[in-house]
């Protein structure tokens, strides 16, 4: 299922232009268009999900998780470290309602987070 009016969806369909570094079956990852770091991808469910309260897909969410992995060793982070988030709702910061991992790399990141 897609929503017309939903960001993410125009992007998987081709509609709106991104800057895609990777895909899979089931998901892209395309660049983030305001970096939190000099690497920051976004990785994308092809399937329109609202957020992570709206999924009980555990295969799904898991492979989702390898590919944020793989494209963080691919791109040569693995040792250095990286970062996968996801902000949910409000309170988590969540601002485009179709469920995507950020992966965050190439600079020291803080903890906690702001
Ligand atoms: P969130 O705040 O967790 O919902 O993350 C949404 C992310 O989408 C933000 O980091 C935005 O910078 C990013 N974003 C918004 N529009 C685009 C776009 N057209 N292409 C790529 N990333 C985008
Ligand atoms: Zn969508």
């Amino acid at each position: 299922m897609s929503a017309d009016d939903c960001l993410f969806c125009r992007i998987i369909s081709g509609e709106i232009p991104a800057s895609k570094v990777g895909e899979t079956p089931d998901a892209i990852a395309i660049r983030d268009i305001n970096p939190q770091a000099p690497y920051h991808v976004l990785i994308i469910p092809r399937e329109h999900i609202r957020s992570l309260n709206e999924t009980t897909d555990a295969g799904l969410l898991g492979r989702l998780l390898l590919f944020a992995a793989g494209l963080a060793r691919d791109a040569g982070y693995a040792d250095s470290g990286y970062r996968v988030v996801i902000n949910t709702n409000a309170d988590g910061g969540q601002t485009v309602f179709h469920l995507h991992l950020h992966l965050l790399a190439g600079r020291h990141l803080h903890w906690p987070p702001g």
